[in-house]
């Protein structure tokens, strides 16, 4: 006991030591100097879920550092484009932004294995993939040519396959269907016969109920309800394979992340984490009300993909993400990393949730 208190009280006696040791003014500096940042996002300001996210981040991140650090977040359009989050955050002209990696296939292909990919991992086995199972080093890696530093941001759950105004009975009604869905699932669509349309969620409703596009996927019912989607197609087809579990993420620059002293750069990754996992909560809570009140008072039909799309579409989408993985290296990488942890908790998943939620579900 008597050797513990000395030994506490040595330890006491050097950090004291080593805390005088830094000047008085440098850490007053650290302590007092406020930090304004701008954030952009690919969401509708104020968005429910999605847009929400940033701003539940903004107001963490003020509260927990008293102050000291203040974020304005804006809605899609408002400083930048929806898609224009990436390059604004690289470029330093914003600090920050959020928005899903998938959006920047054209620019980091691999980034859509941060967001979704078909018949990927569902929300909780990507955060355990990014967060413990070597996701996030990869990520990191690959965005750093581009001076970004992601942080996982928030989680839809598995969202629907979307909104139609016909019947999908085989892979002959996809053929010539022009449908918003980006990713991945967008060259699935394409290979089975499609045209996919990538276009920001806030001008989805009129292009769906001009005809612009045959159908859309968007999230789940919880976001679909809020854009009135039900107001122009007929049918909301389950499941979405092409979006499983789809992180979002928060964009730092990474001169703007370095310049931040260590205690605001803690609290942002910890507020961060938070609104990871309650934005996946707050989509669990909501989707299955909003589903109730899709079908009772607005008459929407669901309707359950067949068996023998869905197998196709797998199919296709195995050729496409073997395809990839040769074509770039990174891709090889991302996809290796991926692949393995999807292999192995599929295979624990199959004796723990899977079964569980079967027998529970009889
Ligand atoms: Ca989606």
């Amino acid at each position: 006991m008597k050797k513990n208190v000395a030994y506490l009280l040595t330890i006491f006696f050097i950090v004291s030591c080593s805390d005088s040791g830094s000047t008085e003014s440098n850490s007053e500096n650290v302590e007092q100097k406020k930090y304004e940042w701008r954030l952009v996002t690919s969401w509708p300001k104020n968005y429910p879920g999605l847009g929400m996210a940033p701003e539940r981040i903004a107001d963490l991140v003020e509260e927990m550092s008293n102050g000291q650090m203040k974020i304005t977040v804006y809605g899609a359009g408002e400083q930048v484009p929806a898609f224009g989050v990436f390059d604004a955050v690289s470029s330093g002209s914003h600090q920050m932004g959020h928005s899903g990696g998938y959006f920047w296939k054209g620019k980091v292909p691999a980034a859509q294995f941060f967001t979704s990919v078909p018949f990927g991992l569902t929300a909780d086995e990507i955060n355990a993939w990014v967060n413990r199972g070597g996701g996030l080093e990869l990520w990191r890696e690959i965005y750093e040519p581009f001076n970004i530093y992601p942080i996982p941001a928030g989680n839809t759950g598995t969202q629907m396959f979307g909104w139609f105004n016909k019947e999908i009975n085989s892979l002959e009604d996809i053929k010539g269907l022009k449908m918003r869905i980006p990713g991945i699932g967008g060259e699935v669509l394409k290979e089975a016969g499609g045209i996919p349309v990538t276009l920001p969620g806030g001008e989805l409703f009129t292009a769906l109920q001009t005809g612009v596009i045959d159908a859309t996927e968007w999230v789940g019912p919880y976001n679909d309800l809020t854009f009135g989607f039900h107001q122009a197609a007929k049918y909301y087809y389950y499941p979405g394979w092409h979006e499983p579990g789809p992180m979002l993420e928060l964009l730092i620059n990474i001169d703007a992340w370095n310049s931040l002293p260590r205690h605001l750069q803690v609290i942002i990754e910890t507020a961060t984490n938070a609104v990871n996992q309650d934005t996946l909560d707050e989509y669990l809570a909501r989707n299955n009300q909003a589903l109730n009140e899709l079908i009772e008072v607005h008459g929407v039909e669901l309707r359950k993909l067949p068996d023998d799309v869905i197998e196709e579409f797998r199919a296709i989408s195995e050729k496409i993400l073997d395809d990839l993985a040769k074509e770039d290296e990174t891709i090889s990488k991302v996809y290796d990393s991926y692949s393995k942890f999807k292999n192995d908790v599929t295979e624990y998943h199959k004796i723990s949730e899977d079964a569980f939620v079967e027998s529970r579900n009889k």
